[in-house]
This record gives structure tokens, sequence and C-alpha cells, in this order.
């Protein structure tokens, strides 16, 4: 099975019988990490987290986007990543003002240092109906990695036996999903009653580096070569960030007309810097009356880096 940078395979352990997928972000995870200075392990951790999403949002067969979000109790307030249904992400995190961050901090050091820290998913349907509402599961942190907390939201909610190996540094951020099938047809003696098992013990031995280093290719060949794999499909995977100079606009209209006229009092026009993707959106005195005057600028300068 041949997958490239920036996509996610699926496959199919047919004998256990087990579901898979593997995912390599490349050039889009490098993008995230051009847009942020952040401390590595701060960093990591939201890669992993960027691969998990992706590998969640292949999982669950489902139109519109996926939210994961830590809101921690630590240095870092806040790791999000959103994703669609197209294999398109963005990610960002909040440090808190002033935190002091330890080089080496393990994520439970960063978002649950008193227990107070939080995983939630949020499913936000492409198009809403009464039966296609937004979906939001919160759980308690449990885990001592971004594998461990998804494999027990996975645990809770899904009741589906999941397990994830995610690995990330300031190149690549990387994962492997596998979830054990309910035997076909009911058959009372399930062909494999190991499988499950002795997959899990394999990708077990699957270190970081190798899964940061080897293309997903070769980490299904080291682990699985023994094993009846067919690949069945493949998608690309992509930096991409939904802001817009609209939304911003409509943000500010939003905000009120004496809150921007203060601003623009106070600093001579308004700056709005995407948290996700670092684009500056700027509004001098004209467009800000342009917002309220209910008719958009029609020169659109102040778009910068
Ligand atoms: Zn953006």
């Amino acid at each position: 099975m041949d997958a490239g940078p920036d996509s996610l395979s699926r496959f199919l352990l047919r004998g256990a019988p087990v579901r898979g997928e593997i995912v390599s972000l490349d050039a889009a995870w490098r993008t995230v990490v051009e847009r942020h200075a952040l401390p590595a392990c701060v960093r990591n951790c939201l890669g992993e987290l960027s691969a998990a999403a992706l590998l969640l949002a292949a999982s669950l067969k489902f139109d519109g986007m996926l939210v994961l979000q830590i809101h921690g109790d630590g240095p870092v307030a806040l790791l999000v990543v959103e994703c669609d249904a197209g294999g398109g992400f963005r990610a960002t995190v909040k440090i808190r003002e002033g935190a002091v961050v330890p080089e080496e901090a393990r994520l439970t050091d960063l978002v649950n240092a008193d227990g107070r820290g939080r995983f939630v998913v949020t499913l936000d349907p492409r198009t809403r109906s009464p039966s296609r509402q937004p979906y939001q599961g919160i759980v308690p942190f449990e885990g001592d990695s971004v594998a461990q907390v998804l494999e027990h939201y996975m645990g809770r909610s899904e009741q589906v036996p999941t397990r994830l190996w995610l690995a990330a540094d300031d190149s690549r951020a990387t994962g492997l999903l596998l979830q054990r099938l309910p035997e076909e047809g009911g058959r009372a003696a399930p062909s494999d009653a190991d499988g499950w098992n002795r997959l899990c013990r394999l990708a077990d031995t699957l270190r970081s580096p190798e899964l940061l280093e080897l293309p997903a290719s070769q980490v299904l060949h080291r682990l699985f070569w023994q094993e009846p794999l067919h690949g069945f499909d493949q998608r690309a995977c992509r930096f991409s960030c939904s802001c817009s100079r609209d939304k911003v606009a409509s943000m500010l209209r939003l905000l009120g007309e004496a809150e921007v006229a203060s601003i623009l009092t106070e600093r001579g026009s308004v700056a709005v810097r995407c948290e996700f993707c670092n684009l500056g959106y700027g509004f001098d005195a004209v467009d800000c009356a342009a917002l309220f005057a209910g008719a958009e600028p029609h020169s659109a300068p102040g778009q910068s880096q």
C-alpha cells in the first residue's frame, strides 16, 4: 500500500478482523508549526492531537466538522484541532499568559496539573436538520498522552475497542489507529480469537522515531507483513483555515459600533489576527465606518502576514 505525504490511508486486517487507518502530516503540519512559536512539548502534543483528529474524522463516516479540544488547567489553557470530512484541518494552542512551560513537560503537566483538565469532542454536521444537530461530548481528562485520552473517550462513547499510536515533532505529525470490528454474521466462533490482541501487541512495538521517520507504507509493512492487509482508500490531508475578511467584519459588527470606535480612538486602526493561521486583518477608520454603514469597504487593504 503506497501512502504519500500529507495523506490518510484506511485498511482492513481481515483475519482479525480489525480496521485501521494511518495518517502522515508533512508540509500540512509544518504550516501549523511555522505559524505558531510553541515550546517543543506543546507543539508535539498539538501535532498528536491533529493526527488523532484526522484519524477520528475518517473513522466516523460523518459529513461535517470534528473539533477536538483539550481544556487545560496548567500552563496550557487550550489545545484545539478542527477538521472537516475532506481532510482539511487547522489547529491552535492557548498558553496562559505568563505561564512557564517546562522544557520536557508531559501532557498531564501541561493541561491536567490539578486534575481539572477536560477533553471535548464536537461534531458539527455540514447541513443541519432535526435529526442532524451538533453533538458535544465532554469527558474528564484521563490518561497521560493524547492517545490515551482519545482511547478513553472512544471506550466510553463509541464502545468500540480502539487503540491509537501518535507521534509528532517539528516536521511531521503521524498516527496509527486500530479498531476492532464485530465478527461478521454473528458466527459462534471467532475466526481469529486472539487477532485484536496480537495486532495491538505488534503495534505496541512501534516506537515514536519509527512512526516519525518511516513512510506510512513501511510502518504498515514493518508491523503487519505477516497479516492479510487490504488497503482500501486514501485521502489527501491539508492545512485549511476558514477565516476570512468577511467573518472578521461580522465579528466586529457583533462587537458593536461603540466598541469598535473606542479601539479606533485608542489605536488608530482595528487589527485582528486569526489564532489558527496567524493571518492579520486590518480595518482603518474608513473600513470601520463602512462596516456600520451596512456596506463592505470597496478596497480590501490591510491583509498582512
Ligand atoms: Zn485563519
